[in-house]
């Protein structure tokens, strides 16, 4: 079988997870807010009245309606996937070559590598300078001096949390030749968004998805903005029917009922201030500012932090150390109640020299 394969998958290692359980899952940045009953009703009744036995909307235009609602984006501007995982994997089979160079910033998310590395590019992933500052020279010079057909700016960026000013956008967008993809999976956290810049630059596509500020990640849904002759070339290659009805139905109704969701956004955001000033009198940890639900930092402890933490049923997300990287650790936000409990285990550990 291994002479079949092609080269690029033979190493790659399958993402098979199990859905974590339990207590407290603090780990993938998801909300730790249920979608709201009511909602979960109204949908359960919407369902009832549609013929499963059809398929679903291949260009889900109900769905693209809700996102112009939400974003300004004309519907010409708008495609969905399944997560902006899919995204993702579609912007890489519609524009890289094998050789192809992507240009990425790190640590960020860890796609954009597997769907590179899937497409056989050369990405070229730029590190930050010390102390997490995204270095934008370093992923300019990249992409200018090998044609880049991508270049990632994710912002919130995933796990750091750190913010590309606006500045830094237009200079990217100003030198580099290629699709300048903007993740804003977190940017109903941080509140500005680079939507606007869609006017001036068509190289510019924006990653969204329902999976964080909505609470939706258990229904896979994500999308992209951009203007109309990138979107036109996404479809290409998107799958004939790539949402399914109930992922179409479920994030209208919470689009439309967006108020409602996004009033976490403000408990969330108190949140992870609150942890932070707690946080920032420990001893031994190396705190970054966060733009997103999440809080990002480095420690000598972070095993020992993890390991406390799953002895009491919580999961937490921990970057084993490398030579060139300490340990760190990334706490998304859950409830007030659940985060209390968590910075009290962290504060057990890091006074606890054994
Ligand atoms: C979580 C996340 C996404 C969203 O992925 P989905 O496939 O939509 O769930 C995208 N980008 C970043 C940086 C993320 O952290």
């Amino acid at each position: 079988m291994e002479s079949l394969i092609r080269k690029n998958i033979q190493q790659l290692i399958a993402y098979k997870v199990d859905a974590p359980q339990f207590e407290i899952i603090v780990n993938a940045n998801e909300s730790p807010y249920d979608f709201p009953m009511q909602l979960k009703r109204k949908f359960c009744d919407d369902i009832c009245n549609t013929d499963l036995n059809r398929y679903p909307e291949a260009c889900f235009p109900e769905l693209i309606e809700a996102i112009t609602d939400y974003t300004g984006v004309p519907g010409e501007g708008i495609i969905c996937g399944s997560g902006s995982d899919e995204l993702i994997a579609m912007i890489n089979q519609a524009f890289v070559d094998p050789g192809d160079v992507v240009v990425s910033h790190s640590p960020s998310f860890s796609m954009y590598d597997i769907w590179a590395t899937i497409a056989n590019a050369r990405h070229m992933m730029v590190p930050d300078l010390p102390g997490h500052l995204p270095d934008v020279e370093g992923m300019i010079a990249a992409a200018c001096q090998n044609q880049a057909k991508l270049l990632y700016i994710c912002n919130p960026n995933n796990p750091t949390g750190y913010i590309f000013s606006r500045t830094d956008i237009i200079k990217i967008l100003d030198t580099v030749p290629s699709l300048v993809i903007l993740d804003e999976a977190y940017i109903e956290f941080f509140g500005e968004s680079g939507v606007d810049l869609l006017e001036k630059y068509p190289r510019l596509l924006v990653l969204r998805t329902l999976s964080k500020a909505f609470g939706l990640a258990g229904i896979r849904c994500g999308y992209a903005l951009g203007n109309k002759e990138i979107i036109d070339i996404l479809y290409k290659v998107k799958g004939p029917y790539n949402l399914n009805v109930l992922t179409q139905k479920l994030a209208v109704i919470a689009l439309k009922n967006r108020d409602a969701i996004l009033r976490n956004l403000e408990i969330l955001k108190a949140e992870r201030q609150k942890a932070m000033r707690v946080l920032e009198t420990f001893p031994g940890l190396t705190l970054y500012p966060s733009g997103a639900n999440f809080i990002y930092f480095e420690t000598e402890r972070a095993e020992a932090i993890y390991q406390a933490l799953l002895k009491r049923n919580i999961l937490i997300k921990r970057f084993i150390e490398t030579d060139a990287t300490p340990g760190s650790i990334r706490f998304s936000m859950g409830k007030p109640q659940e985060n209390q409990k968590i910075l009290d285990i962290i504060k057990e550990v890091v006074y606890n020299e054994a």
